[in-house]
C-alpha cells in the first residue's frame, strides 16, 4: 500500500490529504505508459484531482492540465490555486524517480491560469516528498528579460474570458501582492482580484 508511511513522512494535514489524492487520482490516469497524479489545493480547503490520458492517436492529456480543466469547470481561476502536489513517474523508472511537472507545456499553461506563487510539491509513489518549490522559482532560471509565456503584456492584449477568481485574495499572497508589481499588475489588471 502506497500511503501507509505518510504519517512519519509530513506532518501538515492538508498536505497529507493532498498527497493522499494525487496517489488516489494516478490510479486512475489512462495510460500505457506513464502514470502521473496531481492534487490543486484551493485556498478554500478543496483538494482537486487530475490524471493523466494516453491516447492511441495524437494527442493525450497532462495530468496538470486535467486538473486544471476541473478546476475551471467548478469557477476557480488564478490566485484561487494554492498548490499543486505531482506524483509522476514515469515507465521503466525506478519507484523514488520524480519530475518537476513539465517544463515546455505545463509550467506555461500553470502560469497562464494560476500564479508565479503556486507552491509545487513533487512526491513519490510513497508519499515521500522529495522538494517544495513555488513556479516562480522553477520558471525563473530563464535569463532576462526572456521569461516563461505568457507575460502581462500579451495578457493585457489578448484579454480573456472568465479569469476572474472565485475567492479573494488569500492574505498569505497579500506580501506578494505588495511587493511583486508584475503580480500586482497580474491581479488588478488582469484577474481583477477582490482584496477583501
Ligand atoms: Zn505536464
Amino acid at each position: 500500500m502506497p500511503n501507509e508511511n505518510l504519517e512519519e513522512i509530513v506532518s501538515d494535514e492538508r498536505l497529507k490529504e493532498g498527497l493522499k489524492a494525487a496517489i488516489n487520482a494516478r490510479e486512475r490516469a489512462k495510460t500505457f505508459r506513464s502514470k502521473v497524479g496531481v492534487a490543486f489545493e484551493m485556498y478554500d480547503g478543496r483538494i482537486i484531482p487530475g490524471f493523466n490520458i494516453e491516447t492511441y492517436g495524437h494527442k493525450g492529456n497532462h495530468a496538470e492540465e486535467v486538473g486544471l480543466i476541473v478546476a475551471m469547470s467548478e469557477g476557480y481561476n488564478g490566485t484561487d490555486f494554492k498548490r499543486m502536489i505531482e506524483i509522476f513517474q514515469d515507465a521503466g523508472h525506478d519507484d523514488v524517480e520524480v519530475f518537476p511537472a513539465c517544463p515546455l507545456d505545463c509550467w506555461g499553461r500553470l502560469l497562464e491560469f494560476t500564479h508565479p506563487y503556486l507552491e509545487i510539491v513533487v512526491a513519490d509513489v510513497r508519499g515521500k516528498v522529495h522538494y517544495r518549490t513555488t513556479l516562480k522559482e522553477m520558471t525563473s532560471g530563464i535569463k532576462p528579460p526572456a521569461q516563461v509565456y505568457p507575460s502581462n503584456k500579451i495578457r493585457l492584449a489578448k484579454p480573456k474570458s472568465n479569469i476572474t477568481p472565485k475567492l479573494p485574495l488569500d492574505k498569505s499572497l497579500r506580501p506578494a501582492y505588495d511587493s511583486d508589481l508584475w503580480f500586482r499588475q497580474y491581479c488588478d489588471e488582469i484577474l481583477k482580484v477582490r482584496l477583501d
